[in-house]
């Protein structure tokens, strides 16, 4: 079942129409949310967010984060399996013509379903992914989770065609995140994360990244970091919701790392992987 402006209905039921903002200019925003054991992970942070992202663009709040977190129990609970993800969308709704200006009345749209949480294959976190860069050429306000991701999806792209995972994003001489992902450097044992601004998403596992390096005292350090550190890191990391946290082991073709062990995720990386999957056990899968 999906959640469509007021209904459950099966998906192949769910019509928006060609008027919908969404549609034609890509003028909404959207969340998702892990869900283990049926327990959403951190919901209140998805919906400030969201709030955050909402407020961004303009757009009211269509629901109280008391009736978001209804829907969202209803979504879990029809759910088919244990861990899933929850996708929410709210764009300005239906125009009765195509006209950039915002509809006098707005009637957003509002949309949600589940979506299947399989957990990286194990190879993966064990050998490591390839990523190439490229130049961050996305809009000024990349905190905003807008559905407006063409920019996201072109420079998505040009991993894939690479036979990579992902691509991180550069601005200015500085790394921003990457396509889907925020992105940790390693240099010389401290964990390097840019800082939170307009030029990237605060993603959720940024914060619990961050979190878990406070609570086992591994040394880091919030700020810009810049391409050259990147080029020269001992380890790199992508990290997203979906992905949980993933060691890169070649840049552009390059391995990461110095020694011997280049090319292979770093010691810091295990301790992070294993941290996380504790963190998953004891926190998310508890609530
Ligand atoms: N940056 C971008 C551009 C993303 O699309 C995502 C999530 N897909 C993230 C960062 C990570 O955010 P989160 O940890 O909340 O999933």
């Amino acid at each position: 079942m999906i959640y469509l402006n007021g209904e459950f209905m099966p998906l192949s039921e769910a019509k928006v129409s060609v008027m919908d903002r969404g549609f034609l200019f890509g003028d909404g925003v959207y969340e998702v949310i892990p869900v283990y054991s049926k327990r959403p992970f951190r919901p209140a942070e998805h919906l400030k967010r969201l709030q955050t992202s909402l407020d961004g663009i303009r757009l009211a709040n269509p629901h109280s984060e008391a009736e978001w977190m209804t829907l969202i129990d209803r979504i879990v609970a029809d759910a088919d399996s244990p861990d899933h993800q929850v996708y929410l969308q709210v764009t300005r709704g239906v125009d009765e013509k195509r006209n950039h200006a915002f509809p006098k009345l707005i009637r957003p749209t509002v949309f949600m379903m589940s979506e299947p949480l399989l957990p990286p294959p194990p190879e993966l976190c064990r050998q490591g992914i390839t990523a190439v860069s490229a130049t961050d050429n996305r809009w000024l306000r990349c905190d905003l989770k807008s559905i407006s991701l063409l920019a996201n999806c072109l420079l998505r792209q040009l991993a894939v065609e690479a036979g990579c995972a992902e691509t991180l994003l550069f601005r200015d001489g500085f790394l921003s995140e990457g396509a889907a992902s925020n992105i940790f450097v390693v240099k010389n044992s401290v964990l390097l994360a840019p800082a939170k601004t307009h030029l990237m998403l605060p993603g959720i596992t940024y914060d619990v990244i961050l979190e878990l390096a406070r609570a086992h005292g591994l040394p880091y350090e919030v700020r810009d970091v810049m391409e050259s550190e990147v080029r020269s890191a001992c380890e790199l990391w992508m990290t997203s919701s979906t992905k949980e946290v993933l060691p890169i082991v070649s840049l552009d073709g390059r391995p990461v790392g110095v020694g011997v062990n280049a090319g292979q995720p770093g010691p810091v990386f295990a301790q992070m992987f294993a941290w996380y999957q504790e963190f998953k056990k004891s926190v998310m899968r508890r609530g």
